[in-house]
């Protein structure tokens, strides 16, 4: 029996050639994401989907699409965007796709950490509104990296590879907070499992690479900025919803921080009216962390492997757990 499937934005053909061959599958062909109501359209009656980090799969959706759906494959090792008590509820499998994004994603967290240590925003400013008038002594003064304090704020694969980055690129001093302990990045490069105060107060920049959960919403509130050192650069390669964007912008702006680094917000894209898109003290990009021709195949090929294996009843190359 051929299984009908529904991909829900044009992926890396590494992947999507497995599925066309083995599938009855369509694929969503517009560069905007379907609307609630197309997605369910393109689901309903199917046996399996693959869904972006922008597509909502949430009980109202699964209900919609009906009984027979057996996987979710997400292209993307987060996967905030759905419901998985609900799918689990309904015996539907979820996969992501971890690890083959992880040194892509840490190399973004550190281009933020120095475009926005080192005032590479304003500098191509300066640059393209022909405002570079001779080399001047007192302007653009960044933060070294040297021998300064790193507090990962998430410790996991991305958390450890940045941290790494960090520790034997420039002699940084690691400080971490995670649910649990990990003994071998503090054998490996002597990092100090700290409470969130403490780091928060100790660290000349903090990096975020938890995954976006109950106990990490907001987590950067007014009273976090408010704890960081004034010369703190702040990045954010997790997930938008971490940081109360209102806080930052007052953080950046009251100069409670140095300056911040985000490849993701809430909503995503930036809102049209966000403040922090004119700071000169805040470097933006689009949610780019995985985007690197490998990371991006890797991800097809695993997310294509995800949907074939859940469709047979076997188990998942990665599944992700309630
Ligand atoms: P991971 O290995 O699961 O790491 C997540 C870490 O967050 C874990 O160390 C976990 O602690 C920690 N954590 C969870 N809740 C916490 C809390 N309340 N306080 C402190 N730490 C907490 O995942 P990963 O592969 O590194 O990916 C991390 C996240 O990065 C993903 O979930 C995704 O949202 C984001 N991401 C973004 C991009 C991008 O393009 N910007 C690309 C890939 C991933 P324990 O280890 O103790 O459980």
């Amino acid at each position: 029996m051929t299984h009908k499937v529904f991909v829900t934005r044009q992926i890396p053909e590494a992947g999507l050639a497995k599925i066309r061959a083995a599938t009855d599958c369509q694929v969503w062909p517009e560069r905007m994401p379907p609307s609630t109501e197309s997605l369910i359209q393109g689901a309903k009656g199917c046996d399996g989907i693959l869904t972006l980090l922008s597509d909502r799969i949430d009980a109202d959706f699964l209900e919609a699409v009906g009984p027979q759906l057996k996987v979710i494959s997400n292209f993307a090792v987060g996967y905030n965007n759905i419901d998985v008590h609900e799918t689990t509820r309904r015996g539907i499998v979820v996969g992501n796709t971890p690890d083959v994004l992880t040194d892509a994603t840490a190399d973004i967290a550190v281009t933020l950490m120095l475009a926005a240590a080192r005032c590479i925003k304003k500098g191509i400013e300066n640059v393209s509104q022909q405002q570079w008038l001779t080399w001047e002594p007192m302007e653009f003064i960044g933060q070294d990296l040297r021998g300064k304090t790193l507090g990962i704020v998430g410790m996991g694969r991305i958390g450890q590879a940045t941290a790494r980055r960090c520790h034997f690129g420039w002699g940084m001093q690691i400080l971490y907070t995670a649910r649990s302990g990990k003994p071998q990045a503090e054998s490996e490069m002597a990092a100090s499992h700290v409470s969130l105060d403490q780091l928060l107060a100790e660290s000349d920049f903090i990096s975020v690479h938890t995954d976006l959960n109950p106990g990490t919403t907001h987590m950067f509130s007014t009273s976090a900025f408010q704890a960081m050192k004034p010369n703190c650069v702040f990045v954010n390669t997790s997930r938008g919803g971490v940081v109360d964007e209102d806080a930052l912008y007052e953080a950046l702006t009251s100069g409670s921080i140095f300056a911040a680094g985000l490849d993701v917000s809430d909503p995503e894209p930036l809102a049209g009216n966000s403040k922090l898109r004119d700071l000169p003290n805040c470097v933006i990009v689009p949610h780019i962390g995985s985007g690197t021709t490998s990371s991006r195949n890797a991800m097809a090929e695993i997310a294509a492997d995800n949907l074939l294996a859940g469709l047979s009843g076997n188990p998942l190359r990665h599944q992700v757990e309630a």
